[in-house]
This record gives structure tokens, C-alpha cells and sequence, in this order.
């Protein structure tokens, strides 16, 4: 941009100085006046329809908690009286939404030859901050939905070995395939219920929400010692023991007490 140009945009922005020259050159201001200016393409915001509502839940970060399951922790190969919580991102795009009362289809994704499920609670955040106490983090919570945790198994396993990032096995897209969020004041925290997955019928994992080591509540007290938490974030609490394979034409059934089911099969 020439320095004339420039000069008019700010002129036109009407705000000149610092914000201004900030924007222009380039830097992420997150800000509300930044939605004023065009941009050249559009990019598609990620929401999740919310249940019993109108309004659709916009999502910021998806963060998931590693290894929160004693038994999932060992099949890991990990010793869970020892580790503290580790978390990891997919990005937001990931999400695939989950319609209640339909099996959607699911991509089988590229690079794998070991494609897991993860069954998984999800808590959506309204607000957040840093160094969040774990008496107030469920303040924090907007509402719960039931996700899978899609991993391609033989890439997070290779990169691991490697130590590389788990990027390429967790990241990918439509990785987050997640149901409806319902709001805390309809259906409350969830701190125990049966949770499930099947494939073709056949239970696969099957575990109590009280066998979380991290509760939601510590969970969110945890990330956000680490980054600030805000309004628009989701948790992948972990999935229990028994993650395993899906191909091509598995129905994977997702149950969790209280919430709709989530059904999905792998195209
Ligand atoms: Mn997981």
C-alpha cells in the first residue's frame, strides 16, 4: 500500500493513530472495529447450534485434555498417578456438527491406517480469564455437548515416538465431530453418568464420568493457568479406556447419560 493510500484509509477509518496503523499494518487486532473493515474473502465462522435455542454457540478454541481416564492413561502406555493434565488443541474448523436423530457422514481421512474413536464430554465455555480457582470455574460453563475425539492413531503414535507434535494424529479436519450444546441452566454440570460409544452396535468404551482424574472444574482451573480462557472455548474433557479402530461403514454410536445420542458413520 502506498503511503497515500494509506494515509486515506486512516483518513477514512477515522480513528488515525495507533489503531489504525495497527490494523493496516497488519497486526491481529481483536477488536470490535475490525469488523468494519472488508476483507478480500470470507472465512466461515464455526458454531454449534445450541439446544432449545435460536442463538448457535460460536466457538474460539477446542482444547482437549489428554489421558484423563486411569485405564485409557495405561492403554497409553502412561503410569495416571503420576502425570499431571496435558493439554493439546485441534483447530476450530475441525468441529463437524452432529444433528440429533441423524447418522451424518464421516470422512475417513487421509495418511491413517489406524483411525480411532474417542467418546468424549465436551464443556463450552461463556466467559473465562487466567488462573481461574476450581471453586469458580463452572461459573465459566455455558454448556455441555457430547463430541468424539478423532485420531489417526499410527500418525499421533509415530510423531510421538519422534517427539514431534501430535498435530498431524489430532488436528486435522473434521477431527471434532460434536453434538448440540445444551445450556447448564437446562441440564446442569456433569460431573458422573454413563458414558458410551458402540460401533455397529457393539459397546466399545464404556465408563463413568466419575472416573475423570481432572474434573471439568479443574480441567478449566488448569488450562488457564496455562492461557486465558475465554468466552466461545470448549473442552474435550478425555476419553475412557478402549479407544480402537474404525474403517470405512462403521456407525459409531456416542452415548452419554442425560444427552441425545450422537451417531455418525465413516464414509
Ligand atoms: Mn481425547
Amino acid at each position: 500500500m502506498s503511503n497515500v493510500s494509506r494515509r486515506t484509509a486512516l483518513k477514512a477509518l477515522g480513528t488515525g493513530g495507533a489503531m489504525g496503523a495497527a490494523a493496516l499494518s497488519g497486526c491481529a487486532t481483536v477488536s470490535a472495529t475490525t469488523a468494519a473493515h472488508a476483507t478480500p474473502f470470507t472465512v466461515a465462522a464455526t458454531t454449534i447450534p445450541i439446544v432449545g435455542s435460536t442463538e448457535v454457540f460460536p466457538v474460539r478454541r477446542i482444547y482437549c485434555i489428554g489421558r484423563n481416564y486411569a485405564a485409557h492413561a495405561r492403554e497409553m502406555g502412561s503410569d495416571p498417578t503420576r502425570e499431571p493434565p496435558f493439554f493439546f488443541q485441534k483447530p476450530t474448523d475441525a468441529i463437524q456438527f452432529v444433528p440429533p436423530g441423524q447418522t451424518i457422514d464421516h470422512p475417513y481421512p487421509p495418511l491413517t491406517k489406524n483411525y480411532h474413536y474417542e467418546i468424549e464430554l465436551v464443556a463450552a465455555l461463556k466467559s473465562g480469564g487466567r488462573n481461574i480457582s476450581i471453586d469458580d470455574a463452572l461459573k465459566h460453563v455455558y454448556g455441555y455437548a457430547l463430541g468424539l475425539d478423532m485420531t489417526r492413531r499410527d500418525l499421533q503414535r509415530a510423531m510421538g515416538d519422534e517427539k514431534k507434535p501430535w498435530e498431524i494424529g489430532k488436528s486435522f479436519d473434521k477431527s471434532a465431530p460434536v453434538g448440540p450444546i445444551h445450556r447448564v441452566n437446562d441440564i446442569g454440570h456433569f460431573s458422573k453418568g454413563q458414558i458410551q460409544l458402540l460401533v455397529n452396535g457393539a459397546v466399545k468404551q464404556s465408563a463413568d464420568l466419575n472416573q475423570m482424574i481432572w474434573s471439568v472444574a479443574e480441567q478449566i482451573s488448569k488450562l488457564s493457568a496455562a492461557f486465558e480462557l475465554m468466552a466461545g472455548d470448549i473442552i474435550y474433557s478425555g476419553t475412557p479406556e478402549n479407544v480402537g479402530p474404525v474403517v470405512r461403514g462403521d456407525v459409531m454410536l456416542g452415548k452419554l447419560t442425560g444427552l441425545p445420542d450422537i451417531s455418525v458413520k465413516v464414509v
